[in-house]
């Protein structure tokens, strides 16, 4: 934990409703709805499954007035801050920080002109709220595109910067800043250039990640990179599917890099010839069982009894089987031999002691 902790970069904090982001604050986990804004009971519903995954901030789209409108609506029936996504009209970021959000996120490159984004900052400074500067490749100032031959990380660190100095040029400083490009490279270098040039805090993204499996793999490189790097204040994993997989991505990335836990760690083996359970199905339903668990158990489900406990001696519980036998073993040792099809039960009932223990 500390090898990630003591090499991050200190940035100042802002506030995001009741959250802190920045200035050493735990690394805020984030995600964005794919409802209509505007259906209230289906973009609510959608927020308490992220709220229950773990998300400490959620974004809304805001496309027409008719959005802005129902952030009042929905925020009495969430628990955690709302950010309006602003795309080309900035008197929608007007209406939504009327209508009660907690933060905006301005794309300064599709907002127009300079006066639309300072009328956007002025009206954030009177509702106190902060403002995400997010600079996308796909949508860079044309002048900057010109200047660098093209949507460079210069480029966008340009455009970033600009955006930096016309806020703060107006007394205005609840300020962080993405961006974004929808290859990981680029992004990386983006962040990194930016990052050598500011401490207002980071929002990591790796924009159009795409489906669940490329989506995870970029998101955990590109995000992931930066974060062991010290870089990074908050982040959204960015994927094609239900926004809760995106946030059960995000913890598994902070777990992976130990820089926070949410929930149990489960490891399991690969399975080889030496497999003779359906070790897929077991882990399958362990991990449902536990999906909205706080444990900070490691768990360990291994596909053979001869070397599964020895290979996983690091977890605090673990279950093996094969030949009808199932065995409980704790930091490496067996414990417990019983009938194999009661496996993920046995599993699931030391979960609860190890649990209880700790209360
Ligand atoms: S624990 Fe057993 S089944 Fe799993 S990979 Fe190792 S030897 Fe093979």
């Amino acid at each position: 934990m500390t090898l990630f902790a003591a090499k991050r970069k200190k940035t100042r904090q802002i506030t995001v409703g009741n959250v802190k982001i920045g200035g050493m604050a735990p690394v805020a986990v984030q995600s964005m709805t794919n409802t209509f804004t505007q259906d209230v009971p289906a973009t609510v519903s959608q927020i308490k499954r992220l709220e229950e995954a773990g998300c400490e901030i959620v974004r809304v789209a805001v496309p027409d007035e008719e959005a802005a409108t129902a952030i009042t609506s929905i925020k009495k029936s969430i628990s955690i801050p709302l950010i309006a996504d602003i795309h080309f009209d900035y008197r929608l970021a007007i209406a939504s920080a009327k209508a009660g959000a907690d933060g905006l996120r301005l794309n300064p490159g599709n907002i127009g002109t300079m006066e639309k984004v300072r009328a956007v900052a002025e009206c954030a400074k009177s509702f106190d709220i902060p403002i995400r500067i997010g600079v996308n490749s796909g949508s860079l100032e044309k002048d900057l595109l010109k200047k660098y031959n093209g949507a460079t990380p210069e480029a966008m660190v340009e455009s970033a910067i600009r955006n930096i100095e016309l806020l703060t040029s107006l007394d205005f400083h609840q300020i962080k800043i993405s961006i974004k490009a929808s290859d990981v490279r680029r992004t990386i270098a983006a962040y990194r250039l930016l990052s050598s040039k500011t401490d207002f805090p980071l929002h990591l993204g790796v924009t159009e990640a795409g489906t669940l499996f490329s989506g995870i793999v970029k998101s955990s490189l590109g995000i992931g990179m930066l974060l062991a790097e010290g870089i990074g204040d908050t982040f959204r994993v960015s994927l094609t599917r239900d926004p809760v997989e995106e946030i059960r991505t995000a913890y598994e990335i902070l777990k992976a890099l130990d820089i926070r836990r949410r929930g149990p760690e489960i490891i399991s083996c690969p399975t080889c010839g030496r497999c003779k359970i359906n070790l897929f199905e077991i882990v399958e339903q362990v991990e449902q069982a536990l999906l909205s668990s706080l444990s900070p158990v490691r768990l360990a489900i291994m596909g053979c009894v001869v070397n599964g406990p020895g290979e996983a001696k690091e977890a605090d519980i673990g279950i093996a089987g094969g030949d009808g036998v199932g065995i409980l073993f704790k930091k490496g040792e067996v414990v417990k031999k019983f009938p194999q099809d009661k496996l993920v039960q046995v599993l699931l009932e030391e979960v609860e002691k190890y649990d209880a223990e700790l209360r």
